[in-house]
């Protein structure tokens, strides 16, 4: 296949620079272009870090719709609905919605866990084949409870996947603090937690660079400062696509993340993904006294999550749907660091908060909670975007999978729930 045209991939988050590498490494060509001046600039720059295939339960949970509506009125609610979105989310919504019945809930968990889970070992066989170093750590993600009623949502999902290969043990008091002595003195007491011994964490943004390097040497092209203007269609055929001062030919695989609907709208490829806006805040650690927190701890109630990242500790969460804004909201970054010292005020108390990096991104959300991962009924234009929550979490696998149908190969898991085609007719996994 050397002598082909390169595959023009755009984008370089996570999405764009894994499948750059998995194209290249089965002597597929490739290049990928971004606007920006390097890779993971994006929604990859600086999220949570988790590699978790014990959250692939989409967002939109049968009880959603009272939440939306409340979070209409409520300043503090971590999945914020803003009035004035209301009417452009309308279409998206009403499929957002459509897909929180029981049933379609329950087949996208199992269809994201079995991606997630696929992807988050390849992206440990990747870091062992090429000695990738990025701030990663197989220490298990710690779900905390605080009562009954989040023990027992938590456990339903777990022993939900448990018989598709999700490991869990569930940790007292006791137990959780012998583990995790940094939140024995929680402003409201921590009464346990699922402990997922098989997730992980590394710094995404470092993983891409590193990724890019590996994919330059094996013959991969990268171009910044590069944006995609239009596709170009020649007699129904992908021809390629036009940038500011030329047009360049060859297939393509959209991964521009919340800018991916805008470039395949006009060839009638409807991409239903909406940004969902996140904070995060990176906090030095490596001075600090205080018993810190050597496990993700995640709030499943709150969507707040707090993850220790080499010699930083990184707070993060929330969910706005406030269209492509991407300003950082003061008040939402105080609820995280809220969040942050009630959980660990010991640390918390330690922390320069001024010398802290704020952050937000737009997580590109599928209406279903699915990725789009493989061809559209446009020949020669390829899709890997609309990752949502857990874009660093399927990356690899992602990529593997779109690659390896580029290349007319079985892919290792079922393609089906993530087509494209599939999904505009509403079948659910054929
Ligand atoms: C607060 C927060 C915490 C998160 N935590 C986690 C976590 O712990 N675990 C997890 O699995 N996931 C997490 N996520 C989700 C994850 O970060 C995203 O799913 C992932 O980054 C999406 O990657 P992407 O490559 O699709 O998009 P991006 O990283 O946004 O990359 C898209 C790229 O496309 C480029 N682009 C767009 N349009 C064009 C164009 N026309 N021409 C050229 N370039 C273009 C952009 O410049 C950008 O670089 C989190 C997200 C947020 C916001």
């Amino acid at each position: 296949m050397s002598k082909q045209q390169p595959i023009i991939i755009i984008g370089g988050g996570l999405t764009g620079v894994t499948t750059l590498y998995e194209l290249v490494s089965r002597d597929i060509p490739a290049i990928l272009i971004d606007s920006e001046s390097a890779v993971a600039q994006g929604t990859s720059y600086a999220n949570g870090g988790v590699l978790h295939p014990s959250l692939p339960d989409p967002w939109n949970a049968p009880n959603i719709a009272p939440v939306l509506l409340a979070s209409l009125f409520d300043r503090n609610a971590p999945i914020k609905l803003h009035l004035a979105q209301v009417p452009a989310l309308l279409g998206w919504g009403l499929q957002f919605l459509r897909n929180s019945v029981l049933s379609r809930h329950l087949a996208i968990t199992q269809a994201n866990f079995d991606l997630a889970n696929y992807s988050t070992r390849q992206t440990d066989a990747l870091r062992q084949l090429l000695g990738l170093q990025f701030e990663d750590a197989a220490p298990g993600t710690l779900k905390i409870f605080r009562n009954p009623q989040e023990r027992e949502a938590a456990l339903r999902l777990a022993d939900f996947l448990a018989p598709h290969g999700l490991s869990h043990q569930v940790l007292d008091r006791d137990a959780l603090l012998k583990r995790e002595p940094s939140v024995a003195n929680a402003a409201t007491p921590i009464s346990g937690a699922l402990l997922f011994p098989d997730d992980r964490v590394g710094n995404a943004r470092l993983f891409c660079a590193r990724l890019a390097d590996h994919a330059i040497a094996r013959g991969g092209e990268i171009r910044y400062a590069t944006t995609a203007q239009q596709l170009l269609v020649k007699n129904g055929q992908l021809a390629g696509v036009r940038l500011a001062e030329e047009d360049l030919f060859g297939q393509v695989v959209i991964c521009a993340g919340v800018g991916a609907p805008k470039l395949a709208a006009p060839l009638g490829v409807k991409l239903p993904i909406r940004p969902a806006k996140g904070y995060s805040i990176t906090l030095k650690a490596d001075e600090l006294t205080a018993v810190q927190p050597v496990h993700p701890l995640a709030d499943a109630s709150l969507h707040i999550a707090v993850t220790p990242l080499g010699q930083h500790l990184r707070v993060l969460g929330m969910a706005e749907f406030i269209g492509m804004d991407r300003q950082l909201d003061p008040h939402r970054l105080t609820m995280l660091r809220q969040f942050f010292e009630q959980l660990l005020p010991d640390v918390g108390a330690q922390v320069d908060w001024q010398g802290a990096e704020n952050w937000c991104g737009l997580r590109p959300m599928s209406s279903d909670g699915r990725p789009f991962i493989g061809p559209t009924p446009i020949q020669g234009l390829w899709l890997n975007c609309g990752h949502g929550h857990l874009g660093w979490t399927k990356a690899v696998g992602s990529a593997r999978l779109l690659a390896d149908q580029i290349a007319g190969r079985k892919p290792e898991i079922n393609p089906a729930p993530f087509a494209y085609e599939k999904r505009q007719r509403l079948s659910i996994f054929a």
